[in-house]
């Protein structure tokens, strides 16, 4: 079965167990050509014959695995830039708490592709925490929440994020403007499907407030810090669970409060940007705004390792850069910061216990999707306006939907669905063949 089911998915995405210090010594000592995805380095242990499976194949698959209640699992579902490609979606990390919580932090353009590949029930992906408003950390709300109320998600969404400047500059005037500019999907899907789920609950918080506690409950507390990003809003987040601290970092620059309160952290994402040279060879940047971006409004790796060297957390995770820049950010890094750590990719997976870490990459086919789950959605709400004229009615042609009569009386007999049959209402309705 479990050959079977490897060769099924073709899984060629191997991944290294690392506690505290192995995947260190891997990555300088044995397998730099191979560096891109570190954890696709120690795959295999001893094949002990053609007929036998490689026993350190250090995959996740999703949906297969319960977690203990102390225990969290993070996954990697966006890691890349705002030009979000296929195999590398914008900011995204789904963390998953033993509880059964699921909070999903940031959403960048191209995430969900990611999120759904681990195959979730929608009614469980319903809060999102955002650290900032460039779309390369939002840009895929808009497929959460259409995809996830077609999906059969039963609730609203809960969206917290910060305040600005200004009440333009914050969350709340966002989501709004959101749902304005969804208008068009959201009359029709509330009228098809349901309403309920196409509303958007927005928790705003302060962006200046240190530490300072945005969301409590079931045993996880997460906290807020400002981050220091392009203009006032950005933040990044202390998650308290199980006696760990984790840490999830916005964009930022090297600040303060992160140094402070990151401090003796059990697990601690921070961005660290491709090199001033990446963005000029491979970004077609002028060398003027290279090194900005990389070193004035975001964190260089020789910057983000000496943070981390500074507040020494148990695991280190970089995110916010596309592979190819790998090499030149984990040689910047190691020139600061010499404890674990792992440069993200998208679908890295961490589990994370008081014990240990375990890093490994979730493996899943290209068609997986989020799969049903216990709660069923309402069903159509009377009174809701129907988005449809007569005049676009009457162009209906009556023998193509005819031709689908034996089809649906077949549906309708399997589900009991006798007294709700739509057609009785259309003038070119003709039972039967
Ligand atoms: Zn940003
Ligand atoms: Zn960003």
């Amino acid at each position: 079965m479990k050959t079977g089911k490897l060769s099924l998915l073709g899984a060629v995405v191997v991944a290294t167990l690392i506690t505290a210090g192995l995947l260190d010594r891997m990555t300088q000592d044995s397998v730099s050509r191979f560096s891109f995805i570190e954890s696709a380095q120690a795959a295999g242990g001893m094949v002990k014959g053609p007929n036998e499976i490689a026993p350190d194949r250090y995959v996740y698959y999703p949906g297969t695995e319960v977690l203990a209640k102390d225990e969290v699992r993070v996954v990697a579902c966006g890691t890349g830039m705002p030009d979000a490609r296929r195999g590398q979606a914008s900011a995204c990390f789904l963390f998953e708490f033993g509880n059964g919580e699921k909070i999903i932090f940031d959403i960048g353009t191209g995430s969900m592709r990611n999120i759904n590949s681990l195959m979730i029930p929608a009614e469980y992906l319903t809060k999102i925490i955002l650290s900032h408003l460039h779309t390369d950390h939002w840009g895929d709300l808009a497929s959460l929440w259409a995809g996830g109320w077609t999906a059969g998600r039963p609730v609203p969404l809960e969206v917290w994020g910060p305040s600005g400047q200004t009440p333009e500059m914050g969350t709340k005037h966002a989501i709004a403007g959101f749902l304005q500019a969804y208008n068009w999907d959201y009359q029709t899907r509330a009228y098809k499907i349901t309403p309920i789920p196409g509303s958007i609950n927005v928790h705003e918080f302060d962006y200046k407030a240190v530490n300072k506690v945005i969301y409590k409950d079931k045993g996880i507390t997460v906290r807020s810090i400002p981050a220091i990003h392009t203009g006032d809003g950005p933040v990044s987040f202390i998650i308290e669970y199980a006696g760990m601290k984790l840490v999830f970092g916005g964009d930022t620059s090297p600040n303060k409060w992160f140094v402070e309160h990151a401090r003796n952290a059990d697990f601690v994402i921070h961005e660290a940007f491709g090199t001033p040279e990446f963005f000029v060879k491979d970004y077609n940047q002028p060398p003027q705004l290279a090194w900005r971006a990389c070193c004035e409004f975001h964190t260089s790796p020789q910057a983000f390792g000496k943070i981390m060297s500074t507040i020494k957390p148990r695991h280190a995770v970089s995110y916010h850069s596309f592979e190819e820049a790998f090499d030149g950010i984990r040689a910047g890094i190691r020139e600061t910061y010499d404890g674990p750590l792992s440069v993200a990719t998208d679908m890295m997976v961490w589990n994370i216990t008081k014990d240990k870490i375990v890093e490994r990459m979730a493996v899943s086919p290209d068609r997986a999707s989020g799969v049903p789950g216990p709660t069923r959605q309402p069903p159509p709400e009377k009174g809701v306006p129907d988005p449809m004229s007569d005049f676009i009615k009457s162009g209906e042609w009556g023998p193509g939907f005819n031709a689908q009569n034996e089809l649906l009386d077949a549906h309708s007999k399997k589900y009991n669905l006798q007294d709700q049959d739509w057609r009785k209402q259309k003038p070119w309705y003709k039972p039967g063949k």
